[in-house]
C-alpha cells in the first residue's frame, strides 16, 4: 500500500494535455496533486487529481455532501483534508485502485 499526501493546486486542466487512450496529463504536476472543481452556480461538484500511482494521468470524480443518489462521491465537506467514499478506481487507464481519506490517497 502506498500513501500520497493531497497538495492543492489552483487549477490542473490548464496546462494538461490529451494522450494515450483519451486521458488527460499533467506529468509536470506531482502524484497526489488536487484541486476542486465549481460548477456554475460556485459549488463544488468534483475533484480533480493527478493520479497517485504515478502514471502522470489527471482524473477527476464528481462529488456531492448528499447522502446516497448517483450524484458521484460521498465528501464529508472537508476542504483541506477531504474524503471521498466509496473508493477510487481508475478501472479503464492505469487500473490505480484506493481511497482518499482525510487527504490521503491510499492505494
Ligand atoms: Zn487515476
Ligand atoms: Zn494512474
Amino acid at each position: 500500500m502506498t500513501e500520497v499526501l493531497v497538495k492543492w493546486s489552483a487549477g490542473l486542466l490548464d496546462g494538461a494535455f490529451e494522450g494515450e487512450g483519451q486521458s488527460w496529463f499533467r506529468p509536470d504536476q506531482e502524484p497526489g496533486t488536487s484541486a476542486w472543481v465549481r460548477n456554475t452556480s460556485g459549488a463544488i461538484c468534483a475533484l480533480e487529481f493527478i493520479c497517485p500511482c504515478g502514471c502522470g494521468r489527471l482524473c477527476c470524480v464528481d462529488v456531492t455532501q448528499s447522502e446516497g443518489g448517483d450524484q458521484g462521491w460521498q465528501w464529508d465537506g472537508d476542504l483541506e483534508r477531504p474524503t471521498l467514499r466509496p473508493s477510487i478506481w481508475c478501472k479503464v487507464t492505469c487500473g490505480w485502485h484506493g481511497f482518499l481519506q482525510r487527504g490521503v490517497f491510499r492505494g
